[in-house]
């Protein structure tokens, strides 16, 4: 399907073949420092040729780097975060104010957001190269249902950007309130990805043993210690063999359960029967190893509970009418699966039983949402609302795809244009994908540069965009360190790993101290 896109790309290349590329300076700009961002710049770093040099600036609209790994990533889980050493070393490595051993440079312009404080059309003439790595956490995904408004509704985003001590979280004016829950007994989590898993986690952990040594927000600390929570249903509208979590995370919160004496409330058995038992995956099998062996442990006198329920559909949030903060109850529409004998496909679908359950806080873990950013249509650059992704081929994003992305047409690249990450391929995948697959357009990015595709610059859009920054509030790689070091130094001082700071003018006047 490719073949006739590269012979387009190859024809292209040879019609450029007058310019020169030694010992050229190849002007890159990264939007967004999270995981795809760092491992996008480190495999240009590594691989680049000998015969011309990088300067990389990555542009982040938080005043801290490291994206989903240091915002998303759950406290009690700190091995995940080493990722955020490739940026530290590339950093090290190539920060024009540090040391600067083999010519490359980086520069890192923390709490500068594209799109608004520079636009894509500002990089287009400044930047040889471009690519947009900056993920899909910035909006939620909601439910349009009655209810789905009211306050005690929440979604994951907005639970974890909490107890992760996001800015947008803690801003002055628009700062999230968290739920009461104080007030709260049982908790919905609608959705049964990793996600609603780590949600879980906080919910049912207990603060202290648990969380106070991590690097959790401390207000986040102080409700959780206060919580009233002891029931948490985990509610999906699929069946079990289409559970979204893995076998590595609902192990862990099994066994969490298990020896904190929090109560694991069995699955229906009628969801837990496989229509084709031969049909079976390994990952399968081993999912429901896993859960016949911690179903049949019995705790006696539990703290909490837990549960997993499957084939229901919110249909509607009801409120406590003597409290509306808080909710009475949500009910759900049943569903049924239904096997296509021929196509393998596993559908949903709705009946006409309710159900009720009870709950005072309901979060919502249906998945993150990517959007366009501004500019995007006078670009020419195409978004799929549907994937939550811009559209592009291998990292290459195409000029005014939309119509053409799923015909026979042949694709336009967009010369000098690449994304990577969960805004290239829509919110999923866990690090190590988001690795491989920025790795692929970092390959796919030197390939171009060392063909002649690459976007035209100009010196005097150069000048006038560095002038601009040195107008912006931004957070370099130093003022990043001195935050981190503080972070760090306040965490030994209470003992956890870190002590967060969650305002960003806080962070912005320590980083410029
Ligand atoms: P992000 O990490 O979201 O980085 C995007 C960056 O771009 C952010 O820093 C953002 O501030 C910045 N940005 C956004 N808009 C702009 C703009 N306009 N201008 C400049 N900068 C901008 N994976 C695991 O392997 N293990 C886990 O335990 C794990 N836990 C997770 C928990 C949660 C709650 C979530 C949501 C995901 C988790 N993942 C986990 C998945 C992992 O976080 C992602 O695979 C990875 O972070 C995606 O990287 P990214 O760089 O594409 O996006």
């Amino acid at each position: 399907m490719f073949t006739r896109q590269k012979v387009l790309l190859r024809t292209f290349v040879r019609w450029n073949s007058s310019i020169t590329l030694s010992r050229e300076v190849f002007r890159i700009a990264i939007v967004g420092s999270g995981p795809a961002g760092f491992y996008t710049a480190h495999h240009l770093l590594q691989k680049c040729p000998s015969n011309y040099k990088l300067s990389i600036d990555f542009y982040e609209r938080l005043p801290a780097p490291y994206g989903l790994s240091r915002y998303g990533v759950a406290p009690d889980h700190p091995e995940v975060k080493n990722c955020e050493e490739f940026l530290d070393n590339l950093m090290t490595a190539h920060e024009v104010s540090l040391v600067n051993r083999d010519g490359h440079t980086v520069r890192f312009f923390g709490n500068v957001e594209v799109g608004k404080e520079v636009s894509l059309k500002q990089l287009e003439s400044t930047y040889h190269s471009v690519v947009l790595s900056y993920g899909c956490a910035n909006i939620d995904n909601r439910m349009n249902i009655p209810g789905g408004d009211l306050p005690a509704v929440i979604t994951a985003r907005q639970f974890v950007n909490w107890y992760n001590c996001h800015p947008d979280s803690y801003d002055k004016v628009r700062h999230f309130r968290p739920p009461p829950l104080s007030g709260v007994k049982n908790v919905t989590i609608i959705g049964n990805g990793n996600v609603a898993l780590d949600v879980a986690r906080v919910l049912l952990a207990n603060p202290v043993d648990h969380w106070a040594s991590t690097d959790i927000s401390r207000s986040a600390l102080n409700l959780l210690e206060n919580s009233g929570v002891k029931n948490v249903n985990i509610v999906a509208r699929r069946g079990f063999f289409e559970s979204a979590f893995s076998n590595k995370e609902i192990r862990e919160l099994l066994e969490l359960s298990n020896s904190k004496k929090i109560r694991f409330i069995p699955i229906d058995p009628n969801v837990m029967q496989p229509m084709h038992e031969s049909e079976l995956t390994r990952v399968e099998k081993r999912r429901f190893g896993i859960f016949k062996k911690y179903s049949n442990l019995s705790i006696e006198n539990p703290d909490k509970s837990w549960s997993l329920q499957y084939l229901k559909s919110p249909v509607e949030f009801i409120v406590d009418e003597s409290n509306p903060e808080l909710l009475s109850k949500t009910i759900f529409r049943r569903n049924r699966l239904h096997h296509d004998e021929l196509t393998k496909e596993v559908t949903i679908v709705p009946t006409e039983e309710m159900e009720e359950i009870e709950n005072e806080l309901v979060i919502l873990s249906i998945g993150y949402k990517g959007i366009p950013l501004e500019d995007f249509q006078a670009l020419g650059i195409s978004f799929d609302k549907r994937k939550n992704r811009v559209v592009h081929v291998e990292g290459r994003i195409l000029e005014n795809a939309a119509s053409k992305h799923e015909t026979d047409i042949p694709h336009v690249y967009k010369r000098g244009w690449y994304t990577s990450g969960w805004i290239k391929n829509g919110p999923k995948g866990v690090i190590a994908t988001t690795m491989m697959d920025s790795f692929e357009t970092a390959h796919n990015i030197l390939d171009d540069l060392s063909n002649g595709v690459y976007s035209k610059v100009s010196i005097e859009a150069i000048k006038s965009l560095e002038e601009k920054l040195k107008t912006f509030n931004f957070v370099s790689w130093n003022g990043w360190l001195k935050v981190n070091k503080k972070e760090l130094d306040d965490g030994k001082q209470i003992g956890c790993t870190r002590l967060k700071i969650c305002d960003r003018d806080d962070m912005i006047s320590i980083a410029h101290k």
